[in-house]
C-alpha cells in the first residue's frame, strides 16, 4: 500500500489534461477560455480547464451524430461493444492509482474512498459491458398473420450531465448504459470537479471507442450545460446533481426538441432508529458514517436521524462518541476517513446551514466549525421536520436528530419532505420491518442496514428526488427507445 510520502510525492509531479475531448481528441474551447481548477485541500491551482460554451456544444454533438448515423459503435454488434467495454473496464482497473489522485486532488475526498471510487466505477463499467448480450426483445402475441416484435434502439446522441461528489462513478454508471445499448455520448462533468473524466476520455479511445462516440466537455452549468438541454439535436439527457437544476432540464427539454430526461436528484433521507433496534452502539456507528462519509457530501446521506425516546439518551451517547472517528484530516493520508469539502463557497453554504439551525432554536451536540475547507463532522439536536436544516439538502456533514414517541410518527415525519431518494429502519419486529418499508415513500429502502448497493440494483428516487432509474438493466432502458415492429405474412 503507498504510504502518505508516496502520494504526496505523486501529487507534485501529477499531469494534468485540461482539455476538452472532442471526436477521438483533445481539443481547447472554441473561445480558448480556461477556468482556474483549485485543489481544496490546499488551494494550489491544479489546471487551468478548457472552459467549453455554446460553439464547444455545437462541435461535439455534430461529432456525436455523425459517429451514430456512421454505424461505426451503435451497429457494431453487441459481442465488438462489449469486448470493447470489457477492455475499458480493464484499463479503469489498471490506472488505479492515476484515476484516485486525480479525484482526491480535484474534490478533497480522502484517497482510500478515490480507490473504492475506481472499483466501483470499473465495476459500473463492466456489469453493462456483460449486460448487452444478454438483453434480448420481444415476439408479441398479436393477429396470426402477423409476426410483433418489440425491440429496444439506442436513444442516438445522448447527453450525460454529471456532478463533483463521486466525480468518476457518477460518470461511469451513465456513459456504460449509454454506450452498451449504442448511443453517442455527450459528458459534461461538474466544473467543480473535472479532471478525471477528462482523463477518462483517452482510456476509452485506448479501449478502442470510436472517436466522436465518447465527447468531454468540461464546462459551466449556465453556459456548457444549458446549451446542451436546449440542443435541437440531442435525444436524451441522462442528469445527475440538484432537484433545481433538474427542474431547469425538463423546462428546456419543452422548450427545445422535447428530448428525454432522467433525472437524479438530491436527498434529505430520513434514518429511523425503533426503541426495538438492536446492537445500539454498532447502529450509531453506521448512523455517524452515513452521513459524514465523503464529507456529506452524498445524495443518500442519512441526514434526518429520528430515534425513539426510549433510547434516546443511550443512542445519543454512542452517536455522539462514533462521530469522532470522523474528523476530518489530509485527503493523501490514506488513513483519512474525510476529507476538505470540495470549494470554500461549499463551505459557506454549509456554515449558513449551521448558523440557520442555531437561529431556529436547535443545538449543537458535536461540531459546528470549519477550518478552511475542512468541516466538523456536526450533529443537531432538538430539530423539527420543518427548520431548513432538517428540510432542505445541506450536502456536507450536518445531521439532525429528531426524537419520537410513536412508529406512526416517525414515518409521518420521514415523508414529510419534498425528497424521496431514501430511507432507513432498524428494528427486530418483523411487522415493523415489512410496514415501514411499505409505508416510506422513497426509490431505496434500507432495513437495519444503509447505503448497501449492487450495480444489479435500481437506483433512484420517488418525489423531487428524480425521475427514471439508474443503475441495473433499467439503465440500459433510460438510454433506449422502443420499436414495435409489425410484419404481416
Ligand atoms: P448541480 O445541480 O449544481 O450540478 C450538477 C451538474 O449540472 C453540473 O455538471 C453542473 O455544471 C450542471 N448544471 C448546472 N446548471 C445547469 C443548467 N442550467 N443546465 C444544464 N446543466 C447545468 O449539482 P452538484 O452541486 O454538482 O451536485 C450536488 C447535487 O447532486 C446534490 O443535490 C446531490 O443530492 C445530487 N446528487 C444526486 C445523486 C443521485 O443519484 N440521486 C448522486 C449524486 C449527487
Amino acid at each position: 500500500m503507498l504510504t502518505k510520502q508516496n502520494w504526496v510525492e505523486r501529487a507534485e509531479n501529477v499531469e494534468v489534461e485540461w482539455r476538452a475531448f472532442i471526436d477521438g481528441s483533445y481539443v481547447e474551447a472554441q473561445s480558448g477560455k480556461t477556468r482556474e481548477k483549485i485543489n481544496p485541500a490546499d488551494g494550489s491551482v491544479l489546471a487551468n480547464v478548457a472552459d467549453c460554451e455554446a460553439a464547444d456544444v455545437d462541435l461535439a454533438v455534430a461529432a456525436a451524430r455523425k459517429a451514430f448515423e456512421s454505424g461505426e459503435w451503435a451497429e457494431s454488434g453487441p459481442r465488438h461493444r462489449r469486448e470493447v467495454l470489457v477492455a475499458f473496464a480493464d484499463l479503469i482497473v489498471a490506472h488505479t492509482e492515476e484515476l484516485a489522485l486525480l479525484i482526491t486532488l480535484d474534490m478533497g475526498k480522502p484517497i482510500s474512498d478515490s480507490i473504492g471510487e475506481v472499483g466501483s466505477s470499473a465495476r459500473a463499467v463492466r456489469f453493462y459491458a456483460e449486460a448487452i448480450d444478454k438483453v434480448a426483445g420481444q415476439v408479441m402475441p398479436t393477429e396470426p398473420e402477423f409476426v410483433t416484435l418489440v425491440t429496444k434502439e439506442a436513444a442516438g446522441v445522448a447527453a450525460c450531465i454529471t456532478p463533483w461528489n463521486y466525480p468518476l462513478s457518477q460518470v461511469c454508471q451513465k456513459i456504460a448504459p449509454a454506450l452498451a445499448v449504442g448511443n453517442s455520448v455527450l459528458l459534461k462533468p461538474s466544473e467543480r470537479a473535472p479532471l478525471v473524466a477528462i482523463r477518462l476520455a483517452a482510456l476509452a479511445a485506448e479501449a478502442g471507442i470510436p472517436a466522436g462516440v465518447l465527447n468531454v466537455l468540461p464546462g459551466l452549468g449556465s453556459t456548457a450545460g444549458q446549451a446542451i438541454s436546449l440542443h435541437m439535436d440531442v435525444d436524451k439527457i441522462s442528469f445527475t446533481g440538484s432537484t433545481g437544476v433538474g427542474k431547469k432540464l425538463l423546462q428546456a427539454a419543452g422548450q427545445s426538441n422535447l428530448k428525454s430526461v432522467s433525472l437524479e436528484c438530491g436527498g434529505k433521507s430520513p434514518n429511523i432508529v425503533h426503541r426495538d433496534a438492536r446492537g445500539l452502539e454498532e447502529v450509531a456507528k453506521v448512523a455517524a458514517e452515513v452521513a459524514f462519509v465523503n464529507q456529506g457530501e452524498m445524495c443518500n446521506a442519512g441526514t434526518r436521524l429520528l430515534v425513539h425516546e426510549d433510547i434516546y439518551d443511550e443512542f445519543m451517547g454512542h452517536l455522539a462518541a462514533a462521530s469522532q472517528g470522523w474528523l476530518p484530516g489530509d485527503p493523501l493520508d490514506p488513513t483519512a476517513k474525510t476529507g476538505a469539502m470540495v470549494d470554500a463557497a461549499h463551505v459557506a453554504a454549509v456554515s449558513s446551514y449551521v448558523e440557520s439551525g442555531l437561529s431556529e432554536g436547535a443545538k449543537i451536540v458535536v461540531g459546528g466549525k470549519s477550518e478552511g475547507n475542512y468541516f466538523e463532522p456536526t450533529i443537531f439536536e432538538g430539530v423539527s421536520n420543518s427548520m431548513r436544516i432538517a428540510s432542505e439538502e445541506i450536502f456536507g456533514p450536518v445531521l439532525s436528530v429528531i426524537k419520537y414517541s410513536s412508529l406512526d410518527e416517525a414515518i409521518r415525519i420521514a415523508n414529510d419532505t419534498q425528497y424521496g431518494l431514501a430511507a432507513a429502519i432498524w428494528t427486530t419486529d418483523l411487522h415493523t420491518a415489512h410496514s415501514a418499508s411499505r409505508k416510506l415513500r422513497a426509490g431505496v429502502v434500507y432495513v437495519n442496514c444503509y447505503d448497501v448497493a449492487e450495480m444489479s440494483t435500481p437506483f433512484g428516487g420517488f418525489k423531487q428526488s428524480g425521475l427514471g432509474r439508474e443503475k441495473s438493466l433499467m439503465a440500459m432502458e433510460e438510454f433506449s427507445e422502443t420499436k414495435s415492429t409489425w410484419i404481416k405474412f
